[in-house]
């Protein structure tokens, strides 16, 4: 039904523009998503736990909505924390495929990102983005919480920038 705003009255017309929010179903979704991410618990090695001092009260990740779950079906983000051997590497590709769409994941420090100290080691891959699509990586040896909840803020920023343009970038 057509709506014709014209023959509505200027007070309730401007009470309207100053009140009615219009925005697209898929932003809102974003929003909603981006506001109440439950993240995988995956700690690897030592970039853990920072990752698990983020989770406490001193820095409290539950007031950005993230929660952590010990289920992948439970969960929308993977924060791998440490290094990935090529042992944990198809398991860590198992996890990721039983996590419901859309799902999004965080590399935290040196080790996830490329391989950290380890980058000459025959056991270690040399980045996560090797197993599964990189969102965000989070540089550092390792990173510290401050570091963490930025690289998760700037995750959300994608999740909204994404559902306003429809395209998804990752690195795969
Ligand atoms: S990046 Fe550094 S702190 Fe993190 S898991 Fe690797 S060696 Fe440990």
């Amino acid at each position: 039904m057509e709506v014709n705003f014209e023959s509505i009255d200027p007070l309730t017309r401007q009470s309207m523009e100053r009140n009615v929010l219009t925005t697209s179903l898929d932003q809102v979704k974003a929003w909603a998503r981006s506001n109440s991410m439950w993240p995988l618990t995956f700690g690897l090695a030592c970039c853990a736990i920072e990752m698990m001092g983020t989770g406490g009260s001193h820095y409290d990740l539950d007031r950005f909505g993230v929660i952590f779950r010990a289920s992948p079906r439970q969960s929308d983000l993977m924060i791998v924390a440490g290094t990935v051997t090529k042992k944990m590497a198809p398991l860590l590709r198992r996890l990721y495929d039983q996590m419901p769409e859309p799902k999004w994941v965080i590399a935290m420090g040196s080790c996830a990102t490329a391989g950290g100290p380890y980058v000459k080691s025959y056991s270690v891959v040399k980045g996560v983005d090797q197993i599964v699509p990189v969102d965000v990586y989070i540089p550092g040896c390792p990173p510290n919480p401050a570091a963490l909840i930025y690289g998760i803020h700037k995750l959300q920023e994608k999740i909204r920038y994404e559902a306003k343009t429809g395209k998804r970038v990752t690195s795969q």
